[in-house]
Formats: C-alpha cells, sequence, structure tokens
C-alpha cells in the first residue's frame, strides 16, 4: 500500500510501527457552530481511509479529539448570552449526531480538551523544564518556536520565511513573534482551570499532541486533517510533541484538499455556504459519499447540486443493477449460458482487483470506483445478452461484489424494491379468481393473465391490469428476462 506522505511530499510504502497494527490521529472540530461540508469532506476521507486499512487486515486504532474549548466557543456564548459549555455541548452532541448521518465510524477514542487538561498542563510543564516553552509575565505560556530545530518539516515551511511572514504583534510578552500560545491566561468570564502559571485555559494545538501521547503513544502512523490545518496547527503539535517526548510525532501526515461549491470558494457571504446537516436533509449520506469519492482526497472538490443529483442517480442506477442480478438468478428458467456467465465472472475478478490496486495506490477512490462502474455496464450487458438464461452463481455473485466494493467505501446502496402490497391479491382475486394469500404468488398470476391478454390481442383487459396496478403504485416492468411488478 502507498501512501502520500505530505511531509516528504512523495508517495511511500506503508510500513507500519507495528506490525498488522496502525495507530492514527484526526483533529476533529471546535464545537462551536454546524459542520459544513468542506469539513465534512475531511471527515468522509479519512473514514473511507480507515475503513480501507481495516478491510485490508489491519487492526485499526482512531483517535479523534473535539476541541471544546476556544476563542469561537466563546465568542458564541457571549453573542448567544450562554456558557461556553452550554455551545460545546450542544454542537458536540450535533456533531456526533450528524457524522452518524453520513455513515462515518465513531472513533475508538473521542477525547474532549476539557477532559485533557491535566495531560495538557503536564505537557507544558514538561517543555518548560526542556528549554523549550517559558512562562510570560502576563500569565501566557509559549513555546520557543526557534528551540525546535525541526519547526517547519511537517508544512515544509523555513523559519526565516515565517519570520518574513509573521505579523509584528502587538504583544510584547512574547520573546519572539514565531513564538505560539500553549496555556493562555484567562481572561474574565471565560472558562478556566488552576495551573502552575495561574488561572487560564490551553491553547487549541496543545491538546491534540497531549491527546495524541495519552491515548495512541508517540509516534504513531497516520496523522490526518484537512490541508488547511498544516500550518500553523500541525506544525505546533509536532514541534511540541516531539519537543516533550523525543519520540517523533507521526511518520505519515496526510492532509485532504479543500472543497468548493461550483468552482468558488465556500463563503457565507458569497451564499454557497452548506452544512452537512442541510445538505442531509435533502440527499442521502451514500450520494453525497459517492460524489466526494469520485474526486480524490488531496485534490480540490467541486460540489455542487446538480453534481450530488448525479450521485444520487448513479446510486439508483446501480442499486438497479443488482437488484436486477439478484432477480435474474431466482428467475431464469433456462439453461445457464455458460460463456457468458465466465464473462461475468471475469467482469467481476477484474473490477475486484482493479478496485484493490487503486485504494492501494493512495486511497484513489475515484480510480476504484469507476472500475465498479464499468462491472455496472458488464452487468447490464451480461442481463441483456442472458435474458432468461442468467447462471444464478454468476448473477448473485456479481450483485455481491458490487453491493460489497460500495459498502467498503461507507455507501449503502438504495434498499431493493420494497414488498408488494397486500392489494394484489384483491386484483388477483377479480383477475383470475385466486384465494390464496402469497403476495407474490398473486403477482405472478397477474402477470400471466396480462400475458395470456396480450397474446389474445385483448388490449382492453391488458390496459385495465396496467390502470388498476397504477391506481396501487405500480407498474409492470418488462425486461430481457420476464416481466415483474415493481412500485413507481
Ligand atoms: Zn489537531
Amino acid at each position: 500500500m502507498k501512501i502520500y506522505n505530505s511531509k516528504t511530499r512523495k508517495k511511500e510504502d506503508f510500513q507500519p510501527i507495528e506490525e498488522g497494527k496502525v495507530r492514527m490521529y484526526v483533529c476533529g472540530p471546535t464545537v462551536y457552530d454546524n459542520i459544513h461540508i468542506g469539513n465534512a469532506r475531511t471527515f468522509i476521507s479519512f473514514d473511507v481511509i480507515r475503513r480501507w486499512l481495516i478491510a485490508s487486515g489491519y487492526e485499526v486504532t482512531f483517535a479523534q479529539n473535539l476541541t471544546d474549548v476556544d476563542d469561537k466557543i466563546i465568542n458564541r456564548a457571549n453573542e448567544q448570552g450562554r456558557t461556553a459549555e452550554e455551545v460545546a455541548s450542544e454542537f458536540s452532541d450535533k456533531f456526533i449526531a450528524v457524522m452518524h448521518k453520513a455513515n462515518v465510524m465513531d472513533p475508538d477514542v473521542r477525547p474532549r480538551a476539557t477532559k485533557e487538561i491535566g495531560p495538557m498542563i503536564g505537557m507544558i510543564k514538561s517543555l518548560i523544564e526542556q528549554g523549550h516553552a517559558y512562562a510570560a509575565d502576563n500569565g501566557d505560556v509559549y513555546f520557543a518556536v526557534r528551540s525546535d530545530p525541526s519547526y517547519g518539516e511537517v508544512s515544509g515551511r523555513k523559519i526565516d520565511d515565517l519570520m518574513v511572514g509573521a505579523r509584528i504583534e502587538e504583544n510584547e510578552d512574547k520573546n519572539d513573534p514565531l513564538d505560539f500560545a500553549l496555556w493562555k491566561a484567562a481572561k474574565p468570564g471565560e472558562p478556566m482551570w488552576n495551573s502552575p502559571w495561574g488561572k487560564g485555559r490551553p491553547g487549541w494545538h496543545t491538546e491534540c499532541a497531549a491527546m495524541v501521547h495519552r491515548y495512541l503513544g508517540t509516534p504513531i502512523d497516520i496523522h490526518g486533517g484537512g490541508s488547511d490545518l498544516a500550518f500553523p496547527h500541525h506544525e505546533n503539535e509536532c514541534a511540541q510533541a516531539t519537543c516533550a517526548w523525543h519520540e517523533g510525532f507521526a511518520n505519515t501526515w496526510m492532509h485532504t484538499g479543500m472543497l468548493l461549491v461550483d468552482g468558488e470558494k465556500m463563503s457565507k457571504s458569497l451564499g454557497n455556504f452548506f452544512t452537512l446537516e442541510e445538505v442531509l436533509e435533502k440527499h442521502s449520506a451514500a450520494a453525497l459519499r459517492l460524489l466526494m469519492l469520485q474526486t480524490h482526497y488531496r485534490s480540490p472538490l467541486d460540489f455542487s447540486w446538480e453534481r450530488l443529483e448525479g450521485a444520487e442517480n448513479s446510486l439508483a442506477r446501480i442499486a438497479g443493477t443488482v437488484n436486477n442480478l439478484v432477480w435474474a438468478a431466482r428467475h431464469s428458467e433456462d439453461e445457464p449460458d455458460a460463456e457468458l456467465a465466465a464473462k461475468l465472472n471475469a467482469a467481476v475478478d477484474d473490477a475486484k482487483a482493479e478496485f484493490e490496486a487503486q485504494m492501494d495506490d493512495d486511497f484513489n477512490t475515484a480510480g476504484a470506483v469507476a472500475a465498479y462502474f464499468q462491472l455496472v455496464t458488464e452487468a447490464n450487458t451480461y442481463l441483456d445478452q442472458a435474458g432468461s438464461a442468467a447462471d444464478k452463481d454468476a448473477a448473485i455473485g456479481a450483485a455481491a461484489s458490487i453491493a460489497g466494493a460500495f459498502k467498503v467505501l461507507g455507501i449503502e446502496l438504495p434498499e431493493p424494491e420494497e414488498e408488494l402490497p397486500v392489494g394484489l391479491l384483491g386484483v388477483a382475486a377479480g383477475l383470475c379468481a385466486y384465494t390464496g394469500d402469497d403476495v407474490n404468488e398473486a403477482a405472478e398470476r397477474i402477470l400471466a393473465a396480462r400475458a395470456e391478454a396480450r397474446a389474445a390481442k385483448d388490449w382492453g383487459t391488458a390496459d385495465a391490469i396496467r390502470d388498476q396496478l397504477r391506481d396501487m403504485g405500480l407498474a409492470i416492468e418488462d425486461t430481457a428476462a420476464g416481466s415483474r411488478i415493481k412500485h413507481l
């Protein structure tokens, strides 16, 4: 398996630290609002990466934090006249609920910043003792960036370039404008905790380093997040962890590309800003995931409602093929055509091999999905050609392979057609004096009566059957393998 490591800017052979096990961490949200679909792209991408590692036989331990104390939360709380705890609790719950709705697996560990103050203080103390951090007169504690010779390696920046770009800040408590806060002295009305440096709260970058160390142990195999987090957040996480524990921090850094809406950057002012919640009110999680996975996770992703509608249609088409394969397997009555079956089996093997090769190549979901789109096309050709001579094992095998591949990506195909309504019993009773209570049997009788009427050119009866079914929300579909009654 090859993974692109954004730290080395190279695709590398993935070699976990411990044989057969992967420890990975992905920065979670700051819980002050509903997450937008740009955030969702990151979480869905890493969910698929995790699922593929599991499907490949790795024992994966996945940790993701909730940043439940932060300036944004405090500002939102002040705007709304609520406490920061209330805001954080509301949006933590909403985040977890919408992740479930998007079919994103729960992390194995979900630490919250406010519950990890002790380990964070421990790490800051250690950094001060080792000369990598200092307490300022104002009660803040800063990390001394120049004390870390490897600073800049995660995001590929040079300290001198950073210096040129560094804002000349008002803050005179810092020894160097590049230094960043590990601990912030409390201001009135803010959440605060006791520390050796007075009351205050941790800086944002501090929590992930402490949590990774506590719950996964350093170094870890994979650290991920959106590309906007590479600097300064990931750079700062890494600096703290390597200077505190000297074990390295993360072997592979993975960053997801940004999400555009109709080719433009998403922003509230442009009116093209969508939350995950509102998208999932209108469309299925499966369609959103399919749309996202048709672009490689590192490339910019263009979201549009038309593309999402298109993904919804693709899913319906794939599910239709799966259903038709299953139906053909059950209903084909002629001697199976062995040559066509062998061709379908070969197409299934090719799709599976291609899917695996693409996923093993830095999680190329776009290529993996394309391999199965191709199989769907070939399965449709097979159904047309085999007609009522479909091979049961080949058809079921293809159906299972298609559904299984999408399931690995966390895409559940739409449910197969619903049960037929019991009202068909009455129709069958009127048409052909059927007195049983088996709805499927009644459907077969109705189809037989219609076929008989058509054979006798009794169009009146055939049309009457069609109209009666339409009134019940049903339609007759004539396929190569025979006719069937289905929901409109
Ligand atoms: Zn983080």
